[in-house]
């Protein structure tokens, strides 16, 4: 009988078709002319700037305020004024240097029989609150040319020594804008209700070394009262002011 032996050839035929792996399969090629592929960016979230928000030291709720109570319809006027102001030593203008941030200043009214303020800015934009807004302060003496100020203002103090030469810094006329335009805006008042201390008071100390001196140039030529004047209405801010 014959048996029929299948050649190598067709052997190895039959083998390699019995083990080999089917083909990978190719990766897809992009077209010659595709872009590169861009990497997606991130979804940027818009943010609004967040309005500055007037922050304020006050005192206890149950601190013994001096002053008198009155009305909010009294308030008519807000008063600016700076710490410093010219005094006459040893024959020479000389102004007190005003060092110290705001609560340092509030707590020194506090000690002060006669003197006292609704509140205190400081160089670094702090802002102290000493008198609460519907009772009266001392901070304009009776004489200049305006009387009964204080009955009737809301007085401020800018730490500055006020001699017209120390700059008033960004951060503390920004807090003051805010400040003028929160106390503005609550009792309705206009730009033109935010007065110096020396528009209201020209009153003369006597003569120092032979010059001329006057009682109060507070806050000094520096102060940009338009500029400050300029943010009532705007109203750029979000609270809480008042007291
Ligand atoms: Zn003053």
């Amino acid at each position: 009988m014959t048996v029929r032996v299948p050649s190598l050839a067709l052997l190895a035929l039959l083998l390699a078709a019995c083990v080999s792996a089917p083909p990978a399969p190719q990766p897809l090629k992009p077209p010659a002319d595709a872009a590169p592929p861009q990497a997606v960016p991130a979804p940027v979230l818009e943010q609004a700037a967040a309005p500055p928000v007037l922050v304020i030291d006050r005192l206890p709720d149950d601190f013994p305020h001096g002053g008198d109570p009155r009305e909010a319809a009294d308030i008519d006027l807000i008063v600016i004024h700076s710490i410093g102001g010219p005094t006459c030593k040893d024959g020479a203008i000389w102004f007190t240097p005003a060092n110290g941030s705001a609560v340092f200043w509030r707590d020194w009214f506090l000690d002060q029989g006669g003197k006292s303020i609704h509140y205190v800015i400081g160089r670094d934009g702090d802002i102290a609150q000493q008198r609460p807004e519907l009772r009266t302060a001392g901070h304009v003496s009776f004489g200049g040319i305006m009387t009964e100020v204080n009955r009737r203002s809301i007085g401020i103090e800018l730490v500055n020594r006020g001699d017209g030469i120390e700059p008033f810094p960004v951060a503390q006329l920004e807090a003051a804008r805010m400040l003028v335009a929160d106390i503005a805006a609550r009792y309705a008042l206009p730009p033109e209700a935010l007065v110096t201390h020396a528009a209201l008071d020209d009153r003369m100390q006597p003569d120092c070394g032979g010059q001329p001196l006057r009682r109060n140039l507070d806050p000094g030529p520096l102060f940009p009262l338009e500029d400050v004047r300029a943010a009532v209405g705007a109203n750029p801010f979000a609270g809480p002011g008042g007291d």
